[in-house]
């Protein structure tokens, strides 16, 4: 998750939906011209007509379509609030043109006040830079990405009951990452209906044409079960690790669903646990809270007894092993307890 901090530049262009002049171009379109143009409109809002404001907890998206969608939909939906470049698996591509940062800035306010889905959409779709991503694509792909879209706007959702916020916690993103927060109650055992995450397996070819280590394979699983690398994305890809985590995925095809392990209150991370050995052996670098707590991982002292893991899988039937054993003696209203921060002294 190498964030990049991004700026938006003012605006030079209003976003209409059938504008095809262009400044930025020279006024030339170069992917669509004006009878393609037409059907793209009738095509999106037919596609909008048709849409479910929680889409079906499954997709047809190939891994590269699955890599280019949650690029695009990051930018718009989640870069323009959060105002910096989040996790990316293609790093070098610019999804959106610059001029265009201040119209999704403009649209993702107006959605965080209406939440109105449909008209977000058809603005998002109405965008140079979108309708020349989606110019060539069907329609059926087409509604994979506005469900890959909706699934991101839920994190801006009044109904969803979780958020995003900023997390500087992690020096692997620079200490400019993000979480997921709860936003209302949650019981031990609920489901947070709204958030997903989104998986493709990867056969080795795949592998090896999608994933550069360090940059962007900070979302991949080894599934133990099937046997293959899987490349976890949507939403879910911004729930941190933990080794005490709130709640745990369980795959469900090709989405995963995200259960509360605990009871959660408003303003409670959302944490999974990741595997054994995903921040090093025995996640001996990992930095989650728990680990600050006990004094393990990154935060362990030399004079640390190191015999015991205190980790629990939060991945149902899948790569991390079941928790074999506690190291210390934890109680949950301990681990519940609220953070203290230190008051700023001016
Ligand atoms: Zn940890």
């Amino acid at each position: 998750m190498q964030n990049t901090a991004m700026e938006c530049s003012p605006r030079e262009e209003a976003t209409t939906t059938t504008a095809v002049y262009s400044p930025s171009t020279g006024g030339i379109v170069t992917a669509m011209d004006w009878s393609e143009d037409g059907a793209y409109d009738v095509s999106i809002e037919k596609i909008l007509t048709s849409m479910r404001e929680v889409p079906n907890g499954d997709h047809f998206l190939t891994p590269n379509e699955l890599c280019s969608y949650d690029d695009m939909a990051t930018t718009i939906v989640v870069d323009s609030i959060m105002q910096f470049q989040t996790h990316k698996m293609n790093q070098r591509r610019r999804y959106i043109k610059t001029q265009e940062r201040k119209d999704t800035f403009v649209i993702m306010e107006d959605f965080t006040k209406n939440n109105d889905f449909m008209a977000t959409l058809r603005k998002i779709f109405s965008l140079k830079s979108v309708r020349q991503f989606m110019a060539h694509q069907t329609d059926s792909k087409r509604a994979g990405f506005r469900d890959h879209l909706l699934r991101f706007l839920h994190m801006f959702s009044f109904k969803s009951g979780f958020t995003i916020e900023p997390c500087d916690r992690y020096s692997a993103e620079h200490n400019q990452g993000c979480k997921l927060v709860v936003t209302r109650h949650w019981l031990k055992g609920e489901r947070i209906d709204r958030l997903c995450g989104v998986i493709s397996e990867l056969n080795e070819t795949e592998e090896e044409a999608l994933l550069r280590k360090d940059q962007n394979d900070f979302s991949v699983m080894y599934s133990t079960r099937k046997q293959c690398a899987q490349l976890w994305l949507g939403p879910g890809a911004y729930i941190n690790h933990d080794c005490r985590p709130s709640c745990k995925f369980v795959p469900n095809g090709r989405t995963a669903a995200i259960i509360a392990l605990k009871d959660l209150r408003p303003g409670d991370e959302i944490t999974c646990f990741y595997g054994e050995h995903f921040f090093g052996d025995s996640n001996e670098r990992c930095e989650c809270s728990t680990c600050e707590r006990l004094g393990r991982g990154a935060f362990l002292t030399l004079d640390e007894n190191t015999s015991d893991t205190g980790s629990g899988s939060s991945v149902e039937g899948d790569s991390a092993p079941a928790r074999t054993k506690y190291g210390l003696r934890d109680t949950d209203s301990r681990l519940n307890r609220p953070c203290w921060r230190p008051t700023t002294i001016h």
